[in-house]
């Protein structure tokens, strides 16, 4: 059995409305993958995206994929992604019949280093393999970033962008919903995001582009008859699911409310301890699914953590590198032998991932929770950083 946390890191928050919702669809039978609540979901996710269209999936994971299929994306092309992301991204990319190729990230933003990115072009191109066909750029924790040098990139390669904007709902860049600010845009709604339909995902662009992923990801079914006109996926969202998320993003302004206010309080914390907090660009606003804080680099995060866990809070260590996934390791070595090798390629990935510590942040834990995180972290804190026997006493009776 799993232990329950007292403070979880990031459970979904459902209401009597959401209940209510999903309920209306149950009673009404529209239970599967054809019903009202599918059609109004979308709209609402492309109306919080700035979009004209949208298409509900059944997770973030197929969201990736199908959009990179329908930019043209498959057997035997490359993509790029940076190394410090959920398995997902590289998932997709695996799973659209493409192989990934690990970027690493900008230290200032943890999103894709594009320096890094025009190398790693450069060193395929110079061992005879292709040139990649698209970039997926990670919105880190949630906030979108300054698109402008990734845009020069894409434009002098003729390569496509998507954005992994998988916990990125209804945030916005210098004033503009996420959705406008890539070829491709896709969110997650997965139990831990800001909103959730239990799993599920979503694909916003242009409506050509929409159209497209909306058949690789209902069969490619032309009409009520068995037709089909090419080859493709069943990723659809359920109606039930579809209900949950429109009671859901009715309720997200409030939603991203409590994560600005979850994250200014970490970050008054970890500016009282000297300790960084997680980026966010000045212009990036309505982000913040997860904060917390960047321990030292001589701290044992998970020193930290069992601290942590044994006082029933629910945090655990952060994204673990792709190339450092056992799963992406055969990748890896056939990159190897083809000439590229990846070996300390990484220096920034490697540095900081186990430096990032999420703290507890769903939408409904109370400014007293958080205050209970705070000092058992201060705790645990002072006793890896091996602080004297009377502090760690008194820092304990307050934990
Ligand atoms: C949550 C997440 C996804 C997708 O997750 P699913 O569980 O498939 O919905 C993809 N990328 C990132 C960065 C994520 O955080």
């Amino acid at each position: 059995m799993q232990t329950v946390s007292t403070i979880p890191l990031a459970v979904p928050n459902i209401g009597p409305e959401d209940i209510a919702s999903v309920h209306t669809a149950m009673t009404d039978g529209w239970v599967s993958s054809v019903g009202p609540d599918v059609p109004a979901f979308e709209q609402a996710v492309a109306a919080a995206s700035g979009t004209s269209s949208a298409v509900a999936v059944a997770s973030g994971t197929a969201a990736l994929m199908i959009a990179l299929r329908a930019l043209g994306i498959g057997r035997g092309d490359l993509v790029l992604c940076p190394t410090y992301t959920f398995v997902a991204t590289a998932n997709a990319i695996h799973s659209a019949g493409a192989d990934p190729i690990f970027v690493d990230i900008d230290l200032a933003t943890w999103a894709i280093d594009i320096n890094h990115a025009e190398q790693m072009v450069s060193r395929l191109v110079a061992v005879g393999l292709p040139k990649p066909r698209a970039i997926i750029v990670v919105y880190p924790m949630g906030n979108p970033i300054d698109m402008t040098d990734v845009k020069v990139f894409a434009e002098r390669h003729g390569i496509r962008i998507v954005a992994d904007a998988a916990a990125a709902i209804g945030s916005t860049f210098d004033g503009r919903p996420v959705g406008g600010l890539a070829d491709a845009t896709t969110f997650s709604f997965n139990g831990n995001k800001t909103m959730t339909t239990g799993g599920g995902g979503a694909i916003v662009g242009d409506d050509g582009f929409i159209a497209a992923a909306r058949s690789l990801a209902s069969t490619g079914r032309l009409g009520v008859n068995y037709d089909h006109d090419r080859p493709a996926f069943n990723e659809r969202m359920t109606n039930i699911e579809a209900a949950l998320g429109r009671s859901q993003i009715a309720r997200l302004d409030s939603f991203i409310a409590a994560k600005a206010r979850i994250r200014a309080r970490h970050d008054l914390f970890a500016h009282k301890h000297d300790l960084d907090v997680f980026p966010r660009h000045r212009l990036a606003e309505r982000g913040d699914w997860f904060s917390g804080v960047v321990l030292r680099p001589e701290t044992d995060i998970r020193d930290v953590v069992s601290v942590l866990n044994s006082r029933g809070i629910g945090v655990r260590l952060f994204w673990k590198p792709m190339h450092l996934q056992e799963a992406y390791a055969p990748l890896l070595s056939s990159l190897k032998q083809a000439g590229l090798s990846t070996d300390d390629l990484y220096p920034v990935a490697d540095a900081l991932w186990r430096r990032v510590l999420p703290l507890p942040c769903s939408t409904n834990i109370t400014d007293r929770q958080i205050d209970e995180v705070h000092a058992v972290l201060a705790y645990a804190l002072a006793k890896t950083e091996g602080a004297n026997d009377i502090l760690l006493t008194r820092l304990a009776a307050i934990a």
